[in-house]
């Protein structure tokens, strides 16, 4: 018998990962889509393959139990599309990053699941916006490329917005989505949500009030044992101290990536040992002896690959 995960698995490969009516593509998405029953449950709709979508929650919530509509332009009331019949590229058409309906199923289903709401519009530019950026980034720095964004005031800045969208939408790209390992997000400010951060993050997080101006070697120091308990090779360091300047968020930013790259430098070193040298990339070649032979040097590898 097939289990629900096999079934949900084939839908969203079938799908390839794209909601099947507002085609986002799950890797930017916090909250996991949904297998959708086009024609719904309450409806006898089957739980069975050519019954069911992949959807994102937005569209999945605005689709609700429906299967009909009514199209703006005349006021009729039309068939929702549904994605195991009804062609996408028949019903809709992409206007710069809009989706415009070409038929009355089209129109009537753009309208009734909000295709384009303005939130929807502005992920879709992000991240054609990053999508063109993230080649010539790295070409430019290599491809371990870092951006460290600081939310200055964090709790006052959730105070002043209507809803938590935004931050959604910033945690889903400086954790989940395919642009993740570029963005390391630091916030001060924090008071209502320090529970929360230090719960789920690093050993890392540990700036105080004190840290808020360039750290002294000393101050630098004591923020880098809390990720790394016997400290960093003194060349490491001083490559470290010289990459951010001692600047404490970019120096926080920095760690917190190498803390969370151990598991992939020892990978990466375990390669080195057993192919050679051809598996690093060109950043780390001078530093290929390094590797090998002592665990801290290979934190300065990627250092130098962080830039
Ligand atoms: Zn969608």
């Amino acid at each position: 018998m097939t289990s629900r995960r096999d079934i949900e698995r084939h839908v969203e490969d079938r799908a390839v990962g794209r909601c099947e009516y507002c085609r986002l593509h799950q890797s930017l998405q916090g909250t996991t889509f949904h297998v959708e029953h086009v024609i719904p449950r309450s409806r006898s709709g089957p739980s069975e393959l050519d019954n069911l979508a992949w959807a994102c929650p937005s569209c999945n919530l605005h689709k609700a139990n429906r299967t009909d509509v009514i199209d703006p332009d005349t006021g009729d009331q039309v068939l929702l599309s549904n994605p195991r019949i009804d062609d996408w590229d028949g019903h809709f058409r992409w206007e710069d990053y809009r989706i415009v309906g070409q038929t009355p199923i089209g129109r009537a289903t753009a309208a009734a699941l909000e295709l384009n709401h303005p939130r929807r519009v502005q992920i879709r530019h992000f991240l054609a916006h990053m999508d063109h950026a993230k080649p010539l980034l790295n070409q430019r720095y290599g491809s371990n490329w870092l951006v460290i964004p600081l939310i200055d005031e964090l709790d006052t800045a959730i105070s002043k917005l209507s809803d938590d969208q935004f931050f959604q939408n910033l945690r889903n790209l400086s954790m989940i989505s395919r642009f993740h390992r570029h963005f390391r997000l630091i916030a001060s400010g924090v008071r209502e949500m320090s529970d929360l951060i230090s719960s789920g993050s690093s050993p890392l997080n540990h700036l105080r009030n004190r840290h808020l101006g360039i750290l002294t070697g000393t101050q630098a120091r004591q923020l880098i044992v809390f990720g790394f308990p016997e400290g960093l090779h003194p060349e490491v360091e001083s490559s470290l101290f010289q990459l951010t300047g001692r600047h404490p968020y970019v120096l926080q930013g920095v760690l917190e990536h190498l803390w969370e790259d151990q598991g992939e430098l020892d990978r990466q070193a375990g390669y080195a040992g057993s192919e050679g040298i051809s598996g690093l990339t060109e950043d780390l070649l001078p530093l290929a002896e390094c590797l090998w032979s002592n665990r801290t040097r290979r934190v300065s590898a990627t250092i130098r690959g962080v830039r």
